[in-house]
């Protein structure tokens, strides 16, 4: 049985639910259960959900390469073919999600590689940019340690600019600001910022989201 702590508390569910496109059924068809793995099924349940708010379709990826990252990550999972069809969809269209785009470049430029496995997790950080909680939390992530760790793996020369430890969702709209030329801080300099705590400090919470499989 998997199990997933959300905000409500622990819940339990199958993984084989054929009845429902979430994390739990991807997951019980992935072939490996890595974090970043779980990290896939957490977004792609979470967000590609035409039900939920934001709605990311195919996580911004083309349909032929969404399918291929299904294919390749839960290669015995079949997606409802009304769920598929959805994902063909714009993102933002018609909602407000106007950021995923620059964030999806910034992130699509700093890659460790411009490869297909880098160009999917920069989708699926910029698709998780867009929830209301903490990255790692957006994520399915265990910690903030594991999203600075997956960053810096993924995109070293972007996680090595931020060396004040700022929050990373601040961090990305900050460099997004300083591309454009717009300075929106209100203080000549961080150390004398009234609003310090939003931009720095510890990003603690619950995980939303984690796993124990059966032995
Ligand atoms: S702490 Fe203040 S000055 Fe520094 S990035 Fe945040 S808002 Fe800008």
């Amino acid at each position: 049985m998997l199990h997933a702590r959300t905000h409500g508390g622990l819940i339990s569910r199958s993984p084989y639910d054929a009845d429902n496109i979430g994390v739990w059924n991807l997951l019980g068809h992935s072939i490996t259960k890595d974090v970043l793995t779980e990290s896939f099924a957490w977004v792609i349940a979470t967000y590609c959900n035409p039900h939920s708010d934001p709605f990311v379709p195919a996580l911004g990826l083309d349909i032929s390469a969404f399918h291929k990252l299904l294919q390749s990550r839960f290669p015995h999972f079949t997606a409802l073919p009304q769920w598929l069809e959805v994902q063909e969809g714009i993102v933002g269209d018609g909602g407000s999600l106007d950021e995923f785009p620059d964030l999806l470049q910034l992130l699509l430029g700093y890659r460790a590689v411009a490869d297909e496995h880098h160009r999917n997790v920069a989708h699926l950080v910029a698709t998780a940019c867009m929830g209301g909680d903490h990255l790692w939390q957006d994520l399915g992530l265990p910690d903030r340690k594991s999203l600075s760790a997956l960053l810096t793996a993924h995109f070293p020369a972007l996680a090595a600019k931020n060396s004040g430890d700022m929050k990373w969702k601040k961090f990305f709209y900050k460099q997004l600001c300083e591309r454009e030329g717009i300075n929106a801080c209100r203080a000549p300099s961080c150390a004398a910022c009234c609003d310090y705590a939003k931009c720095f400090g510890a990003e603690e919470g619950e995980a939303i989201f984690f796993l124990s499989l059966p032995p």
